[in-house]
């Protein structure tokens, strides 16, 4: 029996805290679910539908007229295991964290960097989660999708993901034909550690040996220190990507400001931190007028909702700082958050 609640609040599914209220809310367990939404239910009426994870990269600025489809389904299956590798299928809405949690504890690699993501497993090759050194695409074996045409199931390999930087097939090609049911993740039995991104390899030297179970306690300290978590202050994580912008264009800024902070890019192109540019306009710690959203103390790019806020005010605060960053610098900011 598919669960759909009418007329609900959202507040307490999306990270930045936003009261909007969708018309319909369906908790998603399996396919037959998304069969009976598009035969009998909203989407055999042509409602309108957004696919809902953890709610950490979306942001609602009105109320939602349609279906949101939530995966609520957890489940954690080892299918299949060589010498190597062990193969586990993953539910849509477990919780990233916990899945990083369950593969350390039981001693299988390829994820402990990706400790600490807000989210759930669903949107994992969607958004192709990355972060110290770790990308998703690099354990994702095969994706479970389900038609939003006619219901229908279908798997579809690593290779066929277009996995890119914080993207896939899934928010191209594919958005909104399918739902990802769950995941299947090869993770190594004899992982090779990843620790010399960022201050990681720094912190994990106080400690007596390297380990799947240090390296994923160490993540989550250094993120605590730097990130606000959402359960004490509403926020989507980085609220901007980091802007890509020609050679030409890159070399006169960091002649003017040698402290810049950029990374090479392909194609005579160049990768800017976008919570640098935030921070030399001044902006970090910032409070909007009405002092219902601000920029993050010690993180620049974190947008916050400061108890109050609707979407409205997150994103003529967003826009603010875009204008502040091109005034200065002459580069557009786009946001990673999916505004809706
Ligand atoms: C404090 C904080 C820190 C963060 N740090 C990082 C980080 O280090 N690295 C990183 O990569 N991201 C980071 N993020 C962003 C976020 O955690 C990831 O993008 C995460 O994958 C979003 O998962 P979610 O379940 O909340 O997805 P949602 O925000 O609900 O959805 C994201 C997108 O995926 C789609 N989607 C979700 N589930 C499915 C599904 N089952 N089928 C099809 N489409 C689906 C949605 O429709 C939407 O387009 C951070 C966010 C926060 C708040």
């Amino acid at each position: 029996m598919t669960t759909i609640k009418n007329n609900i609040s959202l507040k307490g599914y999306n990270t930045f805290g936003i009261d909007i209220r969708a018309k319909h809310l369906c908790f998603y367990n399996k396919p037959a679910d998304l069969k009976y939404l598009i035969t009998e239910g909203p989407l055999s009426r042509d409602e309108k539908m957004i696919i809902l994870g953890g709610g950490s990269n979306q942001l609602f600025t009105k109320d939602f007229d349609g279906i949101v489809i939530h995966p609520v389904n957890n489940s954690i299956e080892l299918i299949r295991e060589t010498d190597e590798y062990v193969f586990i299928k993953v539910g849509a809405g477990k919780n990233w964290d916990e899945f990083v949690e369950y593969s350390v504890n039981n001693g299988y690699g390829g994820i402990e960097n990706l400790s600490d993501i807000p989210g759930n497993v669903g949107a994992s090759p969607v958004q192709n989660i990355g972060a110290y050194g770790m990308e998703a695409k690099d354990t994702i074996h095969e994706v479970h999708l389900v038609s939003f045409h006619d219901g229908s199931t279908k798997t579809i390999q690593n290779k066929d993901c277009e996995f890119v930087y914080r993207s896939s097939v899934f928010k191209s090609k594919l958005k909104n034909r399918f739902l990802v049911d769950s995941v299947t993740f090869k993770l190594s039995k004899n992982p090779t550690f990843i620790t010399h991104y960022g201050s990681l390899q720094d912190e994990l030297n106080k400690e007596e040996e390297i380990s799947l179970k240090t390296i994923r306690k160490t993540i989550i300290k250094i993120r605590e220190s730097k990130l606000p978590s959402p359960t004490k202050i509403g926020n989507g994580g980085s609220f901007f990507k980091n802007p890509i912008i020609p050679n030409i264009h890159a070399e006169p800024l960091k002649a003017i400001f040698t402290d810049m902070v950029t990374y090479p890019a392909a194609n005579d192109m160049t990768k800017i931190a976008a919570g640098w540019l935030i921070d030399q306009c001044g902006l970090k710690g910032y409070t909007n007028e009405k002092g219902t959203a601000g920029i993050h103390d010690k993180q620049a790019l974190v947008l916050v909702n400061k108890g109050k806020a609707t979407g409205s005010d997150i994103v003529e605060l967003a826009e603010f700082v875009k204008a502040k960053v091109f005034e200065k610098f002459d580069i557009c900011l786009e946001p990673e958050v999916i505004i809706i």
